[in-house]
């Protein structure tokens, strides 16, 4: 009796024993899976199984809201802590010490960024945390959508795009990853064809399709979204790096409005060290100019949060990285397939979302580094051009240079008599409005007078109009008739 009493305890201890200690161990050959430590030019962190305390790996207990939505801490705990040990080159995001061998053209022509760099720096290197304080306080619900991470790329350098899908599968939650999509927009460089199937096998989450012909970035995204799975698509570039706990904050939204499409914070990889760093200025959001030129602008004083971590609003979204619900994407038409290759696209989709009853965030405690590059290296088929996309018929002023740039100079002119002088363009007709007459002249409306010009004495004035006169005819390379005429009748 006392002998099997012995062994019933002794087996009792053994099963707690094992109950303690087997998920972890289970937990621990999951984390091992995430790790891509393989790959040849990976630089190690220290070795040695993490220490993992008690049963609760994702840190606090998830807590219930008042709308009664469970939500937890998704922050990786083992991930950031391996992070955290990693030294090397690159490593925390830091700037790679470039030589003067490493500065060369060859280095930067291929990708538009220093390959060469790239190629030295692990695929699983470190990232700094620069998010706002708060965002390690945050919880998120505890069941989210899973999404389809669709990455489009042409010619990408191997360590840029390898990278990318590393830094995807290693920062975020392998239950909200439903896959990987790799498209490829018609490459022809030998390293993304047999090569980057056979590296992919090791990773069963990885799908790699590819287009028959150049399709182009939208399109590109449009063959990976029509192929994917997951609840949520989202869309990254080819170079970008995820940073940690970058998914939960966007998932999180869609979650609570399938409408919401949702802007990741877009961090700066320096495209000649490396380096990781923010934008200037943080506290901005996404805006066009009457030229349909995207940037940024501060975010107006009523608009901001107290909690400037919280996520917030924006008319449009930058272009390249969101995610949006799948099914949503759909309605909303996808994108216009007509869009070539580059640009443009993030008008249209800003535009029918907001007309659509949907809305567009930025949200701050997500963050992707991208890297910007020195030029663009791809080729554009048929020299389409880039901004082409739209403009408005009313800023018909007289400007020096590239017509789509915004920091330019108009031609301006007070009165009948007056110089006409340069001026900054400021868009709002009056003085800056011109125009050009079938006779060729260039007309001023406001005083009702013509640019007329003295090459003797080198100088362009206002004066009254002389149809004929040689020295008010002025002569544009390209112009278009139609649209003149149809200008030129609805102002007066
Ligand atoms: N891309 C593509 N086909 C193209 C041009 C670009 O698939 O014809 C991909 C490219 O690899 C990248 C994304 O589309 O993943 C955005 O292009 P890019 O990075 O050149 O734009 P940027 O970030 O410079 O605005
Ligand atoms: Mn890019």
């Amino acid at each position: 009796m006392r002998r099997k009493e012995k062994r019933l305890l002794q087996f009792a201890g053994l099963l707690i024993a094992a109950l303690l200690f087997l998920p972890n161990v289970g937990l621990w050959s999951l984390y091992r899976d995430r790790v891509f430590d393989n790959s040849p030019d990976t630089v190690d962190g220290p070795g040695g199984i993490p220490i993992i305390q008690g049963l609760n790996r994702m840190g606090k207990d998830a807590q219930v809201g008042r709308d009664g939505v469970r939500r937890k801490d998704w922050h990786d705990y083992e991930a950031i802590k391996r992070d955290a040990s990693r030294s090397g080159n690159g490593e925390q995001g830091k700037a790679f010490p470039l030589s003067e061998a490493d500065r060369v053209d060859q280095a930067y022509r291929e990708n538009g960024f220093n390959i060469y760099v790239s190629d030295r720096i692990s695929l699983n290197r470190s990232l700094p945390d620069i998010r706002h304080p708060n965002c390690k306080q945050k919880l998120y619900a505890e069941r989210l959508p899973n999404t389809s991470i669709i990455i489009p790329f042409h010619n990408e350098g191997w360590s840029s795009l390898l990278r990318t899908v590393h830094s995807v599968l290693n920062r975020s939650p392998p239950q909200l990853i439903a896959e990987v999509i790799l498209v490829d927009d018609y490459s022809d460089k030998e390293h993304l064809k047999v090569a980057l199937e056979e590296y992919m096998v090791r990773m069963p989450k990885v799908r790699i399709l590819r287009t028959k012909k150049r399709e182009g970035l939208i399109r590109t995204r449009l063959l990976g979204a029509g192929a994917a799975k997951g609840e949520v698509i989202t869309f990254l570039d080819s170079h970008c790096e995820a940073n940690v706990n970058w998914l939960p904050p966007l998932l999180d939204r869609i979650a609570q409005n399938r409408k919401s499409i949702v802007c990741p914070m877009i961090d700066v990889i320096d495209h000649d060290n490396f380096g990781y760093e923010t934008q200037a200025g943080d506290a901005m959001r996404g805006a066009f100019d009457w030229e349909m030129y995207y940037k940024r602008i501060p975010i107006p004083p009523e608009l901001q949060k107290e909690d400037p971590s919280e996520p917030f609003e924006s008319p449009v979204m930058a272009g390249g990285l969101f995610a949006v619900d799948r099914k949503w994407f759909w309605e909303l038409g996808g994108y216009d397939t007509g869009l070539e290759i580059w640009g443009g696209e993030q008008y249209e989709i800003s535009f029918k979302v907001w007309m659509c009853g949907g809305r567009m965030e930025d949200i701050p405690c997500s963050r992707v580094g991208h890297i910007y590059r020195k030029y663009v290296p791809y080729k554009v088929p048929g020299g389409v051009s880039l901004a082409r996309v739209f403009t408005f018929g009313w800023r018909e002023d007289v400007r020096v240079g590239d017509p789509m740039h915004t920091k330019k100079v108009c031609f301006d002119a007070i009165s009948h008599n007056s110089p006409v002088t340069l001026y900054d363009c400021h868009g709002m007709k009056g003085n800056q409005l011109w125009r050009y007459r079938k006779d060729k002249s260039l007309y001023h409306p406001v005083s009702n007078s013509c640019i007329d010009s003295s090459p003797t004495e080198r100088r362009v004035f206002m004066n009254t109009c002389d149809p004929g006169s040689p020295s008010q005819q002025w002569l544009f390379e390209r112009t278009n008739a139609t649209v003149l005429e149809r200008f030129n009748r609805g102002n007066n």
